[in-house]
């Protein structure tokens, strides 16, 4: 399974432009889509989803256009909305039964079966007769995940599903979309959160107002910040004088003052040993600093 974006641009009715010219190309496997909010992650879903129209340009699922293949390519594709809501008097598994029938699973016993089947993966098997809305954040976030998945659809797009869970929820989230991509589907998952962005990420994208400004694979994003990240520890006074001049990622304090973490292009001119790059620091280098830097030049 292949998604092209081409040439994406999405501007609103009230001249907000939430896309600039999106080029991106990835294949089955998990995709993470990173980027502070506003960045324009949302408006980009909801165009691979078909349920908004690009201003120009468009988006190919193996080679066919969403916006012309829209109800043959609706059924392959599984969706959890950043605001995913329901008011639904129903039963978790009758709610789960809804969606798998609107997914198109006609033959009843086959459905209730993917029902359970979905309900265990997720962890809400044990809740299956409670009403859906008297579930935990946590375990609606679930829910929402399994609806997206009812229908075996090849593509599965997630918009920040870690959003207002805690650690252990964010934890077993992730989990459960790293166990999909075993199972030879497409995921997207958008997050603003960088620990969202796991190892299991073949390919990621940084959005930054409607802008891309990387994409590749997480690997490669850690190595464009190698050589620019900087331990330091510092006086009080000279800490205030890195503030000015640097991007701080961290601030410990310690006996003798800070012990300060920063990106920088060079070597900086205090005392420092260079630090090897994780991704957190990687997304700082990005956002923060070489953006600036561009703008700067
Ligand atoms: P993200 O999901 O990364 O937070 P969004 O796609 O929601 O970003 O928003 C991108 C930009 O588009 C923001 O500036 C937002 O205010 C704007 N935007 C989003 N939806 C609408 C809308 N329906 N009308 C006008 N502007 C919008």
């Amino acid at each position: 399974m292949k998604v092209e974006i081409l040439g994406l641009n999405k501007i609103y009715p009230n001249g907000n432009q939430a896309l600039k010219d999106i080029n991106l190309e990835f294949g089955t496997g998990m995709f993470g889509l990173l980027g502070p909010n506003g960045a324009g992650k949302s408006s980009l879903m909801r165009i691979i989803v078909a349920l908004m129209k690009p201003t120009s340009g468009s988006v190919l699922i193996d080679g066919k256009d969403i916006q012309k293949y829209r109800k043959e390519l609706r059924s392959m594709l599984g969706y959890l909305p950043q605001d995913f809501r329901f008011f639904t008097s129903l039963k978790t598994w009758e709610f789960l039964d809804y969606s798998g029938a609107l997914a198109g699973m006609k033959n009843r016993k086959a459905r209730l079966a993917e029902v359970d089947r979905l309900l265990d993966q997720v962890g809400l098997l044990e809740v299956r007769d409670r009403q859906a809305n008297r579930l935990s954040g946590g375990m609606k976030r679930r829910l929402g995940i399994a609806q997206a998945l009812i229908g075996s659809p090849s593509i599965i797009v997630v918009d920040e599903p870690t959003t207002g869970l805690d650690p252990d929820e964010r934890i077993r989230f992730r989990n459960i979309l790293s166990q999909l991509t075993q199972h030879n589907v497409t995921i997207i998952l958008s997050t603003h959160i960088v620990g969202d962005i796991s190892s299991t990420c073949q390919g990621m994208a940084l959005l930054n107002k409607g802008e891309l400004v990387f994409s590749g694979s997480p690997p490669e994003l850690i190595r464009h910040a190698e050589n620019h990240v900087f331990k330091l520890n510092l006086t009080p006074s000279e800490y205030e004088d890195v503030k000015e001049k640097y991007n701080v990622i961290s601030t410990i304090p310690v006996e003798t003052g800070w012990e300060v973490q920063i990106v920088s292009d060079d070597l900086p001119e205090f005392a420092c040993s260079e630090i090897i790059p994780n991704i957190e620091h990687a997304y700082v280098y990005f956002m923060e600093h070489k953006l600036h830097a561009d703008i700067a030049e």
